[in-house]
């Protein structure tokens, strides 16, 4: 990962920076809030440790302008010594997306920043999406499984696009008819005829069907795939 270090205190950031590097990521840091403002906009990170207490612009007001002004969504762990329930929520409202109160493990603060690293990754628009050997394409609105392209109706695909957005999860059919039709539909022949007929032409694709029926509450799609 790149990684942005904002932190006033020379002890706290070299021993961050050595961490941080020692593990193998790209650091680079800055000692005030206005030079950490203009590096995390003007740089390209992974994440952003941020320390609450900066000289100059103070880590709260640098986290919303990045969000608010600059429209930068590189994911911020804040760094606080205060642990009070009021900074926690401050911190959340003006857009950081986790934190850790001083002292801290150096382990955890590389496990928090890799967990907001692939949160972000996860919601990056117009990825690919991928559960065992199933493949959609949100670009060219394409299914393959095991390499064979799916022909499916529309509703169909938005249907098992919306299941592989979150693998092994459990919808309901309330969930999955809000995100297909729009609203729930009046019968629950709609969403079960769709289903059919996405089920069977996934089998008949790729030989194996990775939606499962959860009785009474609604569906899931298998992460691991099939052998
Ligand atoms: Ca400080």
């Amino acid at each position: 990962m790149r990684v942005l270090i904002i932190e006033d205190d020379p002890a706290i950031a070299a021993n961050l920076y050595d961490f941080l590097e020692a593990r193998g990521h790209a650091v680079d840091a800055a000692g005030d809030g206005v030079t950490g403002l203009h590096l995390a906009v003007t740089g390209r990170f992974d994440a952003i440790v941020l320390d609450v207490g900066l000289p100059g612009l103070d880590g709260m007001t640098l986290c919303r302008r990045l969000r608010e002004d600059a429209h930068n969504d590189t994911p911020v762990l804040v760094l606080t010594a205060r642990d009070t329930l009021q900074d926690k929520l401050e911190g959340f409202a003006r857009g950081a997306d986790d934190y850790l109160v001083k002292p801290f493990a150096l382990k955890e603060v590389e496990a928090r920043l890799t967990a907001l690293h692939k949160r972000r990754a996860g919601r990056v628009a117009d990825r690919e999406l991928s559960v065992g050997e199933l493949v959609f394409d949100p670009k060219r609105v394409t299914v393959r499984i095991r390499g064979r392209e799916v022909r499916l109706p529309p509703k169909c695909v938005r249907l098992l696009e919306t299941l592989m957005s979150q693998p092994d999860r459990v919808f309901s059919r309330k969930e999955l008819e809000t995100a297909v039709w729009g609203e729930e539909q009046d019968t629950s022949d709609t969403l079960r005829s769709h289903m059919h007929v996405l089920r069977r032409e996934l089998q008949r694709a790729g030989g194996y069907d990775p939606i499962k029926t959860i009785h009474g509450i609604g569906y899931r799609i298998e992460a691991r795939g099939e052998a």
